[in-house]
């Protein structure tokens, strides 16, 4: 079946949404919000992100459910009024025909349960908020699911480097038609293959920055064992697929922190299938598909480990070493 529609749809919102979540963040004075610990930033752009990617899909895709990371509940309470005009505006700035009832209910359309069977659509619209706020790396994620299985992917990364030039690039995969980069503006599509060759020692591996997401204690063990010389690459968000689907990096480790975390499928479907899609191999830690016909969390699963493909099962073998040692 062709998802052109689709994937058009998608591609059309996450573009959007990277506008304005760029914008937010261009605003952020350096420093200063950190400092306070304020997060109202980020909140505004992840609000205003979901807004903006639930309304287009719904126009244009209306008997597609959605699941997103953000409910509206908060902005409906008086009390952050301030925060909920703050959104508005974000949102209107690209949407200018909605008013702040729609937004807030563009917002709460994501609140399907997703499961084994139908159609969903997943997104994140600020994933890696810690890295937002750091000037970092963070990415808009979205995905399509029909009866459990990843259809299509789209990851908008605003601030990695485009293989086209500049900054800002959106990375999309459809089920077995492939994965391409495309510039955050302008024309033109690269296809995305993931390195090859099968020796660790010479491959780099891509973590989290923030330990708390990611055992970076066990990776360096599993590193050391494959042979890894070079220092990980540290970055925040599903921008960690698009560089192994596009070669910089051979492998992605996320190793639990904690038995009782449950990956959230927005923080995976689409990187996953830009990776299988541009030649890698996505599994959990234990060597299992991810399976995102559980709902809302990878209910079955148990942390991540993407590779190039060739990579794979002796990446695999490593950390099941290290994890049950
Ligand atoms: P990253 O930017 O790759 O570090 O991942 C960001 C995502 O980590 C967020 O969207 C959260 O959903 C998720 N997250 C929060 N707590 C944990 C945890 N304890 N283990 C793994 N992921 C987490
Ligand atoms: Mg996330």
């Amino acid at each position: 079946m062709s998802w052109d529609r689709e994937v058009a749809t998608a591609v059309d919102a996450v573009r959007l949404a990277s506008r304005v979540c760029t914008a937010v963040q261009k605003r952020l004075v350096a420093g200063s919000a950190l400092a306070k610990g304020d997060k109202s930033p980020v909140t505004v752009a992840d609000f205003g992100a979901q807004a903006i990617v639930s309304d287009l899909l719904a126009r244009a895709l209306p008997h597609i459910p959605l699941i997103g990371e953000e409910d509206a509940a908060a902005l409906r309470d008086p009390a952050n009024a301030a925060l909920s005009a703050q959104v508005v505006d974000a949102v209107r700035s690209v949407l200018p025909d909605m008013d702040a009832a729609s937004i807030l209910d563009a917002i709460d359309r994501g609140m399907a349960s997703g499961g084994p069977k139908g159609a969903f659509w997943t997104l994140d619209p600020i994933d890696g908020t810690k890295g937002f706020l750091r000037q970092e790396q963070y990415a808009v994620a979205l995905a399509l699911i029909v009866d459990g299985v990843v259809q299509i992917g789209v990851l908008g990364c605003p601030n990695l480097p485009s293989r086209a030039g500049g900054d800002g690039a959106i990375f999309v995969a459809t089920r077995g038609g492939g994965a391409f980069e495309l510039p955050m503006d302008g024309p033109g599509r690269l296809t995305c293959r993931t390195n090859a060759g099968s020796d660790p020692a010479s491959h780099r591996f891509c973590e989290s920055v923030e330990s708390g997401h990611t055992s970076q204690s066990e990776s360096a063990i599993v590193a050391e064992r494959l042979g890894i010389t070079a220092e990980p690459i540290r970055m925040d968000s599903q921008a960690k697929y698009a560089t192994v689907a596009r070669g910089d990096a051979s492998i992605y480790l996320r190793l639990p922190t904690r038995k009782d975390y449950v990956e959230r499928i927005w923080d995976h479907a689409a990187g996953a299938i830009v990776i299988t899609e541009a030649g890698g191999r996505v599994t959990d830690t234990r060597g299992a598909d991810l399976d995102f016909s559980c709902g809302r969390g990878l209910e079955r699963n148990s942390g991540v480990v993407a590779t190039n493909g060739p990579l794979h099962d002796r990446v695999v073998d490593a950390v099941r070493q290290v994890l049950g040692a």
